[in-house]
């Protein structure tokens, strides 16, 4: 039978069907060392240099719990409102070259955070978090020639070992969410509450998150749920959209063309467009899952929680807050959504500390969210100094808002001060009596047009702006031209 072919209009989810989502979000802890050994918890490294015995499951070696990351393990817990309980480890046995003890260290029965909840920021919908547990990292095998990087069809395999043991919590949702947008809410704000936690870096890119998505359809108003297929790995926003969407209407399709869906574990190909089946969906039983031996339990003082507690610095939601009392009123629309958006990439701070050196709120937030969003990783670049100096030249209008805009990214490449940038690209604001001149020099070469506006024509002032903008070269200001050719009519 013909695979069905998904329609290129994937966006628009089918009339008459619900998505049902759950996800699964592997988020890697900011320690300095390794779950159960000293190695070095670090990206980028020459492969296979940060290994032990005990990460690699040398016989005889033995774990030591990291105390740093059941801490970081608490605060992602407390973060999303959970029951910080007592805890075991088990071992989950499994064969696979990344794994070189054929068994994860994982939490099964008991998590160390169970029962809690994320609000999303836009639509206040309630998310429960079934449990939040510490595990293992696996190492990472690499597949090289052929087979696009996938092992079948490869020449060979690589195995790198400096990231088995590194620390993880896996987060696992309540299959609560009803849309990939929704989906992709979720991610932003736990990854937001991730950083703000101090638990993880947050980095997608670099595989400290990692999203798996149970996705399932139901006709609408069903209460009963389809069967689900896991999408594994998805290492960015787009992919997590692209993917459940994709997955939702080819099992849609399956069920109208009156074939079932199978439960399996499938591959998101980022290149086509298209999930494929890696293998049929393992049940618990398939990973003789039993106490780990080496370990005992782990059982958090209501005394260290609470002192935990209190180094959880502020979280996305009371920062949104916080931002918003920069404001008279914020509804729902391009503010909230600016806030969110700051608040996500972590430039909430930068927006405060400006507004607090009397930079204009609405140009700070607009600033942030646009200019300085777009060039990220140059942020180090940026102090709260240049950057409310330079919201003041725009508010002044001593630089225009293209200007302002072409400055404060020169900033972001260089470091340097608006001034001096502003002077370097040759937008220093024209003097008032300069600029007058200006005006009256465009007045009495354009004595017809003058008498018009004189009569009222207003929308003759874009006439005049202009002429002052060639005359000037482009340094003048729109704003201020407007101003003078007001007071000369008057
Ligand atoms: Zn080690």
């Amino acid at each position: 039978m013909a695979k069905p072919m998904p329609s290129e209009a994937a966006n628009e989810f089918i009339p008459g069907w619900e998505m049902v989502i759950g996800l699964e979000v592997h988020c890697e802890l900011k320690t300095r060392t390794k779950l159960f050994c000293g190695c070095t918890n670090s990206f980028g490294h020459e492969p296979n240099t940060n290994i032990c015995p005990v990460c690699l499951g040398l016989p005889g070696s033995l774990p030591v719990i990291n105390e740093s990351a059941v801490e970081l393990a608490v605060r992602i817990g407390l973060s999303l409102n959970c029951k910080v309980d007592e805890s075991i480890f088990h071992r989950k046995n499994y064969f696979y070259p990344d794994m070189p003890k054929d068994y994860q260290v994982s939490q099964y029965e008991r998590a160390i955070n169970e029962n809690g909840y994320l609000e999303l920021p836009l639509s206040k919908k309630m998310v429960r978090i079934e449990r939040a547990h510490i595990e293992e990292d696996t190492g990472k095998s690499t597949h090289v020639g052929g087979g696009g990087g996938r092992i079948h069809g490869a020449d060979h395999s690589l195995v790198d070992y400096n990231r088995a043991g590194i620390p993880l919590v896996e987060i696992v949702s309540a299959p609560d969410l009803r849309s990939a947008d929704e989906a992709r809410e979720y991610v932003s704000e736990l990854r937001a509450i991730l950083v703000a936690s101090g638990a993880s870096d947050g980095k997608m890119e670099e595989g400290s998150l990692r999203v798996d998505a149970n996705v399932s359809v139901r006709r609408l108003g069903s209460e009963e749920f389809g069967t689900r297929c896991e999408i594994k790995n998805l290492n960015s926003l787009r992919s997590l959209v692209r993917a459940i969407e994709y997955e939702a209407q080819r099992q849609v399709e399956l069920i109208n063309s009156g074939e079932r869906v199978i439960q399996q574990t499938r591959h998101w190909n980022e290149d086509q467009g298209v999930t494929t089946a890696m293998r049929s969906k393992e049940e618990a039983y398939d990973y003789r899952y039993f106490p780990e031996p080496d370990l005992v339990p782990l059982s958090p003082s209501d005394e260290w929680i609470a002192e935990i507690q209190g180094r959880i610095g502020l979280l996305p939601a009371a920062r949104r807050e916080r931002m918003a009392s920069l404001f008279a009123s914020v509804s729902a629309g391009s503010t909230l959504d600016q806030i969110v958006t700051a608040v996500g990439l972590g430039l909430d701070d930068l927006v405060v500390a400006a507004v607090e050196c009397g930079a204009d709120p609405k140009l700070a937030l607009a600033r942030a969210t646009n200019e300085v969003a777009s060039d990220i990783g140059n942020l180090s670049n940026l102090t709260v100094a240049n950057f409310s100096d330079l919201l003041m030249m725009e508010f002044e209008s001593k630089l225009s808002a293209t200007q302002a805009k072409t400055v404060l990214s020169k900033m972001l490449e260089s470091g340097s001060g608006p001034q001096e940038v502003a002077k370097s690209l040759g937008f220093e604001a024209l003097d008032a009596s300069i600029l007058e001149g200006l005006v009256d020099q465009v007045i009495s070469g354009s004595p017809k047009e003058w008498e018009r506006f004189s009569m009222g024509e207003d929308q003759l002032s874009g006439f005049f702006i202009g002429q002052v903008m060639k005359l000037s070269k482009g340094r003048a200001d729109g704003k201020a031209v407007t101003s003078i050719l007001r007071s000369k009519r008057a």
